[in-house]
């Protein structure tokens, strides 16, 4: 399968920020996110074999993996990879856009499912079923670029009654709108969510590749 990138870092979001990861990047997206800062994962990449993705992730010693993109859902053969790593013991976390179906996904993993909010774009592409088939260990990331963003996510968060379903996850477009007031707008409404800073934008330069 094409892979974009292979490489240990920290987790930089969800609620397994900060513990040591390690990260298989898939190559390909269906989407174009407005924000989108992993662009370079579109069409580059190396075709690798299982065994060969198995053994890089293996000398890294982490034990957690996360597969991510890119879009992940967009390769075929990604389920077969995310039963092998399960197969190993890893705990494996499954970043998708949640345009694709996530029944693919094996229930054993943990999926971080985006839902994508109007300023991305690619609110439209989103699989509304999908919020069926999610679980209590899984994770909804909302990714907000204004007010409009925050006002639309509410409503998405109440509609569905989220919070009952996984973890909500808000976090902010990167030099987007500021954290600060996502953050008050939060604690006045009580939403029940967890707020995100993509804590590797702060420990290396915002655009590094490869952390
Ligand atoms: S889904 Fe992710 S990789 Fe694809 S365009 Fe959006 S932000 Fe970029």
């Amino acid at each position: 399968m094409k892979i974009n990138e292979i490489f240990k870092s920290i987790q930089g979001e969800t609620s397994y920020v900060g513990l040591p990861c390690a990260f298989i990047r898939v190559t390909g997206c269906n989407l174009r996110c407005s924000y989108c800062d992993t662009a370079y994962a579109y069409e580059e990449g190396n075709e690798m074999s299982l065994s060969a993705i198995l053994e890089c992730i293996a000398g890294f010693k982490t034990t957690i993996v996360c597969v991510t993109g890119g879009e992940p859902l967009s390769n075929n053969e990604t389920p077969f990879l995310l039963e092998a790593l399960l197969d190993k013991n890893y705990t494996v976390l499954v970043e998708t856009n949640g345009s694709y179906d996530i029944r693919t996904i094996p229930q054993r993993a943990i999926k971080i499912m985006d839902i994508k909010c109007p300023d991305s774009n690619m609110s439209h592409l989103m699989n509304w079923q999908n919020i069926n088939y999610l679980i209590k260990s899984d994770e909804v990331k909302f990714v907000l670029s204004s007010r409009n963003d925050y006002d639309w996510t509410k409503a998405v968060i109440q509609k569905y009654n989220l919070p009952k379903i996984a973890r909500v996850l808000i976090g902010t477009a990167f030099g987007a709108i500021s954290p600060k007031t996502v953050v008050q707008w939060i604690l006045e409404d009580n939403l029940d969510v967890r707020f995100q800073l993509q804590l590797h934008k702060y420990i290396w330069e915002p655009l590094a590749r490869g952390v």
